[in-house]
């Protein structure tokens, strides 16, 4: 067998094709064999992380693509950057500790739950975006069909979970339950980051039972960091810069009656 062939038969397929232009170069540069065999190695492993890393990203379904860097601290006075920048440094995930998001529609909470979930996924683990109403409804059809535990292995299982929007329907009994058993199953096992236009305070009425609301919360802040967004949305912002909207709701609603 040649050495190409070889390389292909353990799988190095990147390394089998790069082969020849290394070989070439190392005659050039007159390489030693360890920088030789270590620059086709090198090659074999980065194609490998960065499929994997594709792999995760795609197993992640993030609604969009948007990292911390894109996200404009400067436009945003009511994000802390300093807070969300030790963030990025994943020792929350470590920890196992959840963060929570909230603020009113708008104000970067998505952007910066997904920004968080590609700087896990980039740093080798596993992450799962899902909205809380798809989520719940995808337990309560399981829970239907008596399939339940399969749904727990697989939403226990990823280093990071995002459930995103919770707030934006009411829940019913069955479904805060569920909620309640997802988040004790994950409890001091994997981070969890939750978004929401809701305060803390409104949960019990969010869930439609104080007592619920309480554990759930009990269990999701037990460690966890909180970040509250006050501002404007971004959306909004950026169309009034374009001089779509005037600059307040009051400016905006004397314009229009004005003509
Ligand atoms: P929320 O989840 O709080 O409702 P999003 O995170 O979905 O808001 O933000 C709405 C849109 O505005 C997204 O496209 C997001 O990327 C963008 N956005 C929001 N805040 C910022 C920011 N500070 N810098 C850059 N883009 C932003
Ligand atoms: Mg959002």
């Amino acid at each position: 067998m040649m050495v190409r062939e070889q390389l292909e038969y353990l799988g190095l397929t990147v390394a089998a094709n790069a082969l020849d232009g290394y070989a070439q170069q190392a005659a050039r540069e007159n390489w030693g064999p360890t920088e030789f065999l270590g620059a086709l190695m090198r090659e074999e492993q980065t194609a490998r992380r960065e499929r994997a890393i594709l792999a995760r990203m795609q197993f992640a379904h993030l609604p969009y693509r948007k990292t911390l860097d894109q996200f404009d601290f400067a436009a945003q006075p009511g994000v802390d950057e300093r807070r969300v920048r030790e963030l990025a440094t994943l020792r929350f995930l470590a920890n196992g500790d959840n963060v929570l998001l909230l603020g009113p529609p708008g104000v970067g909470k998505t952007h910066l739950a997904i920004g968080l979930a590609i700087a896990v996924i980039a740093a080798g683990h596993t992450a799962y975006f899902i909205t809380a109403a798809e989520l719940l409804a995808r337990l309560g059809r399981a829970a239907a069909e008596r399939r339940l535990d399969q749904r727990w292995r697989f939403y226990t299982r990823p280093d990071l979970l995002v459930i995103d929007e919770l707030g934006y329907g009411h829940f019913d009994r069955a479904e805060a339950h569920l909620l309640f058993q997802l988040i004790s199953r994950r409890y001091e096992k994997g981070s969890t980051i939750v978004t929401s236009n809701r305060s803390y305070s409104e949960w019990g009425e969010l869930l439609g039972d104080p007592v619920l609301a309480t554990a759930i919360l009990d269990r999701l802040l037990h460690h966890s960091e909180t970040l509250t967004i006050r501002g404007d949305s971004y959306r909004l912002r950026e169309k009034r810069r374009a001089g779509l909207l005037s600059s307040s709701p009051e400016e905006h609603a004397r314009a229009t009656k004005n003509g």
